[in-house]
């Protein structure tokens, strides 16, 4: 299912089975998740956008053939993450930033992805899935799950924090957060309250309407949903020396602010894109507590569909795009 042109739709085209070449890997896709990153993709809001291309970096299949010297074998499941290969010479790369890397390759981007039934990846940059999850259920974990976590690190030591967009990252950061004994706030579109009672069931301590005060002030808050205008409202309800993490790709501009508002060493933080130590370290994580990916399934040539039901707030967790042909 790929994207020709800015505003889509997805078309579905016959493409032969592409070939792995040295280190990478050919797969069977069986599972892709549906991140928020393809609707920025479909609206050409990002810079390097290949066309045409097949969207999808949550991506959950099985080697077919192995290219020399990768890391995986025929018949093993892998996992393909946003962060589909880095030069390994830049700045970034040398430090340890490999996320912020000059020449970096992005599943579903800048290479094809997941909408597909077979894929190649650059087996460097993929993970093994733990085998307590099926291949759909461990689609989100890859981006929703993996930015989720990045964006909780740099978020600090917050024992009360704000989600704001209760969507698949949320759904799966908030577990994580319960688990270690965190207070997790969820904030929604206002009046959702579909999604404020799938919060409050993940755990969360409260949940409301992003327009609504907090029931006490946050350590941090974490924006998932890409609303420039929550910036401020997230200062507004975070502590002395809070931190506010926006964990999106791209978000709408953020409306001017009184200085108050970050005044008595409030910040505000990106985070982009993810390092594989992010990944391993999650993979790892996500297996122990355990997380629990809602689902919604959608065969392949639905990612039209699946597309439009996030964009309108219609998922509850996060949609994957099932192959069911041959698996
Ligand atoms: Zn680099
Ligand atoms: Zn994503």
């Amino acid at each position: 299912m790929r994207l020709h042109a800015t505003g889509g739709p997805l078309v579905c085209d016959e493409l032969p089975v592409p070939e792995a070449g040295p280190g990478e890997l050919l797969l069977r896709v069986s599972a892709c998740g549906v991140c928020r990153t393809d609707l920025h993709l479909v609206d050409g809001e990002l810079p390097g956008i290949r066309r045409p291309v097949t969207p999808g970096h949550e991506m959950v299949g099985r080697v077919v053939l192995a290219g020399a010297k990768a890391r995986f074998r025929e018949g093993e499941r892998v996992g393909v993450p946003w962060l589909g290969g880095t030069c390994g010479n830049c700045r970034w790369c040398r430090e340890g930033r490999e996320n912020l890397c000059d020449h970096a390759v992005f599943t579903g981007c800048t290479r094809d992805g997941g909408y597909a039934e077979y894929a190649v990846a650059n087996s460097d940059f993929c993970f093994a899935v733990p085998d307590r999850y099926g291949d759909a259920e461990a689609a989100p974990l890859l981006c929703a799950g993996l930015i989720g976590y990045r964006a909780w690190r740099a978020a600090g030591d917050a024992d009360t924090v704000g989600l704001y967009g209760f969507g698949a990252a949320a759904h799966l950061l908030a577990q994580l957060a319960v688990s270690q004994g965190r207070r997790v706030l969820a904030f929604t579109r206002p009046g959702d309250a579909e999604a404020q009672r799938f919060a409050l069931s993940l755990g969360a301590a409260w949940a409301g309407g992003s327009d609504e005060p907090p029931p006490e002030p946050l350590d941090a808050a974490i924006l998932f949903a890409p609303v420039g205008a929550l910036v401020p409202a997230a200062l507004a309800a975070t502590r002395k020396g809070g931190r506010v993490v926006c964990a999106g790709i791209h978000m709408s501009d953020i409306p001017s602010f009184p200085y108050r508002l970050l005044w008595e060493e409030r910040s505000v933080v990106s985070v982009a894109n993810l390092t594989r130590r992010d990944g391993e370290e999650f993979m790892r994580l996500a297996a122990d507590v355990p997380l629990h990916a809602s689902i919604e399934r959608f065969p392949l040539a639905q990612a039209n569909d699946a597309l439009a039901k996030l964009r309108d707030g219609e998922l509850q967790g996060a949609a994957v795009l099932v192959n069911e042909r041959g698996t």
